[in-house]
């Protein structure tokens, strides 16, 4: 039983499947290779995150794959209904890493709020003609108690990001295609928790009533933010993408905030993954990281030890 971890895999997770006397390999194979080394080695389970796709073309090809697993949520790089019509199980995790998204979420806005990811590239030292005015803008941060976070998607990330943002005193706005009203229960060191409802709307209308504006639903066909709706946000308006690249309308993001509208945005997921656009990764006011929402070591100890117990289960049916 041999397991290609081609994305890694926790050191815990690995320890579990090979005291259960699976072989796991954590060579990284090229996409272009990955056919030939799974058949060469009878690879029956491979497990990826998001860079590893598995296509018809793998399924085709490799008879003796019995399992895929995807450390994470998002089962876009894989071909999840032509591997079930094969008998190939498709496995993720989708609760262990909501946590850390969310957290880096709040990286993000508190870096937007206070021009972080801006001074961390340009601080000025004392002497440079542009010091007074670098200073200045600097100085102009926002706080975020107080302010209307917009989370678009009120699923497991959405619902981690308004504990979050409850805790620091922000108003919440969800928006969900299948969330109708939301509560959140929030519990605290000493077990005692209380129930908040989050108050809901349309799309068109959180945009109009946030101050800062979160996104966390799966990939779409078409973006969710493009010019129209940048054009009716609130002027000033901050923008975190952790979930997927194409449902920011990217060009007219650099539109938007070029012109002001939007004061900052900040991606972790792009257009074009692992390689952004010029335009993306030049622009001052985008607070950039690369795909690493669920990449805590905490998030993916847990990731690791989920996909063991799935596989051993699957093994022992
Ligand atoms: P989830 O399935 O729990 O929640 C998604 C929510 O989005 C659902 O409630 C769904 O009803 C809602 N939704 C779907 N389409 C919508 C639309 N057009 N408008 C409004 N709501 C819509 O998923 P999750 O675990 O919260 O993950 C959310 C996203 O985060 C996914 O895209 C996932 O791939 C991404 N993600 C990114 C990272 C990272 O490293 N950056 C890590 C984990 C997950």
């Amino acid at each position: 039983m041999k397991v290609l971890a081609n994305d890694g895999i926790s050191e815990s997770g690995r320890q579990m499947l090979e005291s259960e006397g699976f072989e796991v390999i954590v060579t990284k194979v090229a996409q272009n290779q990955l056919i030939d080394f799974l058949n060469n080695n009878n690879i029956e389970v491979i497990l990826v995150r998001s860079s590893t796709k598995i296509g018809k073309d793998i399924l085709d090809a490799c008879p003796k794959l019995k399992i895929i697993g995807r450390g994470g949520v998002g089962l876009d790089n894989i071909e999840v209904g032509y591997a079930q019509s094969k008998n190939i199980e498709v496995i993720n995790t989708p609760e262990a890493s909501s946590g850390s998204v969310a957290e880096l979420v709040f990286a993000h806005l508190f870096t937007g709020a206070r021009h972080l990811h801006d001074s961390n590239r340009n601080m000025p030292l004392e002497g440079d003609s542009r010091f007074l005015d670098l200073k200045r803008s600097y100085a102009a941060g926002v706080e975020l108690r107080g302010k209307t976070l917009g989370i678009i998607g009120f699923g497991r990330i959405g619902k981690a990001v308004s504990k979050i943002a409850l805790g620091l005193g922000m108003k919440v706005i969800a928006s969900d295609s299948e969330v109708g009203e939301a509560k959140i229960e929030l519990t605290f060191h000493n077990h005692q928790s209380i129930k908040i409802p989050i108050k809901t709307e349309p799309i068109d209308q959180l945009i109009q009533h946030s101050d800062f504006i979160t996104l966390h639903v799966p990939a779409q066909i078409s973006p969710i933010l493009g010019a129209k709706e940048f054009g009716e946000m609130k002027q000033g308006v901050g923008i975190v993408n952790t979930a997927r690249g194409g449902i920011i309308d990217e060009e007219a993001l650099v539109e938007a905030l070029e012109d002001g509208h939007v004061s900052f945005a900040a991606l972790d997921t792009f257009a074009d993954e692992p390689t952004p656009s010029i335009k993306i990764l030049m622009n001052e006011k985008i607070s950039l990281s690369p795909h690493i929402g669920a990449a805590t070591l905490e998030a993916q100890k847990r990731i690791g030890e989920e996909l063991a117990t799935q596989i051993i289960s699957i093994y022992q049916k």
